[in-house]
């Protein structure tokens, strides 16, 4: 790769036709980490047509499940080999602390082997029999690639969200597009680069950097797309939707969530503290299943709040490179601007701030914001319905299960949810009551490639990871023999 200022298509890097570029910002301390490469239609153009022409006149799709896990599985020692250099690069450009980053590289690199290991297993599974009442025919179910994939993903956490696409998308036999956030590119062209290393055939993977409106719109508008596989906010993922239906195109959507978390008097409080902060401080909350309503028994709460706010308090903010940090800087000003007008607006409307809510002192440039907290909020106020997607934890108290989800479940989100107590039959109960996606039972955000992921409601379509995740790239196709010696005997008697 020669920089950050091309395009990766039909396995060459590429200068936009227009040669437009963008900056991705460091949001520790404000600085232009790169110029980037900024596609727009005739760029998404070529990408998608080298798509196209690598599906339509293969190896790819052709190829054993096995020959392609075996890229896949060397895509996954490549990024294992750069994992320190592209942990600091998510640092830089997202802002996480690093070992959240490293953690989230070693993720990256196990999808690529568990869709390695999916690929090698579509060989035995491709066809399965169908058992059919009529006995003068035979028929077997075919899983097929679904064709060109085009995928869009957001910020929060850069290549590992690209992985959860690019993975089971390739595993499955497609070829495909890709289009990372604007705010956060750079890793996702370095995962071009370790794919050209690793021998992905041309223009199997394609990578277009740029802005939503310029290259995104486009690339979901795309007549030559066979399936649209978004992850990001709820409004644009309408916007996609519409897209795809306007030529009736294979359509999966991860969207945004407003997780509850309940908490049971009988729970061990130093665990729910620590799980409460993990459901919500991790990844400064910008996690789109961050369980960021927290709903705690009325007779565990006085004592529960005061640990949770001894323990908040003590969070190290920093730049994430510095040893020790626990938070990072929102991802960018916008981010900041959004997250801070939100909290501004949940004061106003009642919900009562009880820390955070300000830049830390010793922090003077950067996005950096405290963690915060807020309690007895009003279940209308916009703080309590609505994604903030940062560091913001919203409280209330309930009396019986009942309430408990019945305030759960009064949300047009349904990603995850986390349910904590001692009483292990009342977690299978409520977690069976939930209208989500993920559940969580005393615990909150560990995250498994083997097991499904999505939202109920206005949280998503569609399931990633997992089998779910490869089936999201494969189509059904049956095939029927008439085996009869018999004539059919319907106008020829
Ligand atoms: P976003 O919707 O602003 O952007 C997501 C992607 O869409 C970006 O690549 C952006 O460039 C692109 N885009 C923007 N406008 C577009 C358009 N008109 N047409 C096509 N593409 C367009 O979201 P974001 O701010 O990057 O991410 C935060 C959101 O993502 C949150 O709501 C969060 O909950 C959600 N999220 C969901 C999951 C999940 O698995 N459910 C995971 C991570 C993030």
């Amino acid at each position: 790769m020669k920089s950050y200022q091309q395009l990766y298509i039909n396995g060459q890097w590429q200068s936009p036709v227009q040669g437009r570029l963008f900056e991705t910002v460091d949001p520790s301390d404000e600085s232009v980490i790169a110029q980037v490469a900024a596609a727009t239609a005739e760029d998404v153009d070529v990408a998608v047509r080298a798509a196209r022409h690598a599906f339509d006149q293969g190896p790819w799709p052709q190829l054993s499940g096995r020959e392609r896990g075996a890229v896949l599985r060397r895509i996954a020692d490549g990024i294992r080999e750069r994992q320190q250099a592209l942990a600091e690069l998510e640092v830089r450009d997202n802002g996480k602390p690093l070992p959240e980053a490293l953690w989230d590289i070693e993720d990256t690199a196990g999808c690529f082997d568990f869709y390695a290991d999916l690929a090698e297993r579509l060989d035995e599974q491709r066809e399965q029999p169908v058992a059919l009442a009529d006995e003068r025919f035979s028929s077997v179910a075919r899983k097929e690639p679904v064709g060109v994939a085009g995928a869009i993903i957001p910020w929060n956490f850069p290549m590992l969200m690209a992985s959860w696409k690019v993975a089971p998308a390739l595993a499955a036999g497609c070829c495909m597009v890709l289009k990372p956030s604007e705010v956060t590119p750079l890793t996702a062209l370095e995962l071009a680069d370790i794919a050209h290393q690793a021998g992905l055939p041309a223009g199997v993977l394609n990578v277009v950097t740029g802005l939503g409106p310029d290259a995104g719109a486009p690339l979901s508008e795309h007549p030559g797309i066979d399936k649209l596989a978004f992850t990001g906010s709820v409004p644009t993922g309408s916007r996609i939707m519409q897209a795809a239906a306007r030529d009736i195109r294979n359509v999966s959507l991860e969207l945004g969530g407003k997780s509850p978390f309940i908490v049971f008097d009988d729970a061990d409080i130093e665990a729910a503290v620590e799980w409460i902060m993990f459901g919500i401080f991790w990844n400064k909350g910008e996690v789109c299943s961050a369980t960021s309503r927290v709903l705690v028994q009325q007779g565990l709460y006085d004592t529960l709040m005061s640990r949770l706010l001894e323990e908040t308090r003590k969070i190290t903010i920093g730049n994430g490179m510095q040893d020790g940090v626990l938070m990072g800087p929102l991802v960018n000003q916008a981010q900041y601007q959004k997250v801070t007008a939100a909290i501004a607006r949940g004061t106003e409307e009642g919900a009562r701030l009880i820390t955070g809510g300000r830049r830390p002192e010793h922090c003077d440039r950067g996005y950096y914001l405290e963690p915060t907290i807020f309690v007895d909020v009003p279940v209308e106020s916009s703080v309590w319905q609505e994604e903030i997607f940062g560091p913001v934890v919203c409280i209330r108290t309930f009396g019986d299960e009942a309430e408990a989800v019945q305030l759960a479940n009064a949300s047009r989100f349904g990603l995850a949810g986390a349910v904590m107590s001692r009483d292990l039959e009342r977690c299978d109960r409520v977690a069976r009551q939930l209208r989500a996606g993920i559940v969580w039972i005393n615990c909150s955000q560990p995250t498994f490639t083997e097991a499904p992921w999505g939202g109920y409601k206005q949280s998503g379509i569609g399931r990633e990871l997992g089998e779910w995740g490869l089936n999201n790239y494969l189509e059904t196709k049956q095939i029927t023999r008439f085996d009869s010696a018999e004539p059919w005997g319907w106008y020829i008697k």
